[in-house]
């Protein structure tokens, strides 16, 4: 019984963590981390953190043995630079962060940071080298500046107004009747999904990693909002090594290289533009979600009009 009563404790605890809203991804993974998935290898050293180059070397995974997810993916990320990642729901877009992160180890390959195997370093010390901008940041019962605190606890008042600034969410603050100590969370002010995340682009641009990982959000923005959370990207992703999971297409227009993930392989890869000219799989999704863009601002002419 005791045995039963210890992993049921510890997911009622994780459960109401998040219920709570009092955790984001990484301290629910610090949580999860108590079941010791991943673990640092005995002889672990700190990252010698450069510029952040990454490379994923024929990099296989799966959750499931039966399920093969990613099978021999190469790529690299050169320092300063910013990688696309787009392909059909369900590819594995966002289990490439995860691996990268180290949620989990690759199965075979390798990811290497500077030159050296994330799973040959601590993971506090790869961690404190990425920040990671998640579909859904979940918010602390807090206050929004504390919020945005959390990406350096040491930061200045003005040092969070220029984070928000840069992140396009100060002019939102500034309208809320109590301003950076407007109560935020499940308790609080429930803020969008474009919302949340200009908090977490903030919080990113105060800890100023070398390296971003932005997973964007699966849902529809409009149109206004997405310029907004673009602005944001640009400043943030400016000279750092950035891999973008992307949804949007309208995000990877300026990547300096595009990965098309189908299947478990890179279907394709290059820039827009050399993309555009292949006419392949790119191109098709490429022109399917301008259709559907269309199609969405014409309903909404439509509807403003009557
Ligand atoms: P989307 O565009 O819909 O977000 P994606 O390309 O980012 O998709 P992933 O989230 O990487 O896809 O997931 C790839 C596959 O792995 C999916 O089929 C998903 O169901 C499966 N998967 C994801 N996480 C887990 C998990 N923790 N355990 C088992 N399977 C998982």
């Amino acid at each position: 019984l005791i045995q039963l009563a210890i992993p049921l404790n510890f997911i009622g605890f994780v459960y109401r963590e998040i219920r709570q809203g009092l955790t984001d991804i990484e301290h629910m993974f610090d949580l999860l981390d108590i079941q010791a998935e991943v673990v640092d290898r005995p002889d672990a050293k700190e990252l010698d953190i450069g510029h952040g180059a990454i490379a994923f070397k024929d990099v296989h995974f799966a959750y499931d043995a039966a399920r093969p997810i990613l099978k021999g993916i190469s790529f690299e990320v050169p320092a300063g630079k910013t990688v696309a990642v787009v392909g059909p729901s369900g590819a594995g877009k966002s289990t490439l962060s995860r691996l990268l992160y180290r949620f989990y180890d690759v199965q075979r390959g390798s990811i290497t940071v500077d030159g050296q195997d994330v799973g040959d370093v601590t993971q506090k010390s790869l961690r404190a080298a990425i920040g990671m901008v998640p579909q859904d940041t979940v918010l602390f019962n807090d206050t929004i500046a504390y919020n945005i605190r959390y990406g350096r606890m040491a930061a200045s008042d003005s040092e969070v107004e220029a984070a928000a600034e840069a992140a396009q969410i100060a002019d939102f603050i500034r309208g809320l009747p109590e301003g950076y100590r407007a109560m935020v969370g499940e308790r609080g002010l429930k803020l969008s999904g474009g919302e949340k995340q200009r908090v977490a682009i903030a919080r990113t641009i105060l800890k100023a990693p070398p390296i971003l990982i932005l997973d964007e959000a699966t849902s529809a923005l409009d149109t206004k909002t997405e310029q907004e959370i673009q602005a944001a990207l640009d400043v943030v992703s400016r000279n750092r090594t950035t891999l973008v999971i992307a949804h949007r297409l309208s995000t990877v227009i300026n990547a300096d290289e595009i990965i098309v993930l189908k299947d478990g392989v890179i279907a394709e890869r290059g820039t827009h533009g050399e993309l555009i000219d292949r006419d392949g799989l790119y191109a098709s999704m490429w022109s399917r979600q301008r259709e559907a863009t269309q199609a969405e601002e014409q309903l909404k002419r439509v509807r403003e009009r009557d």
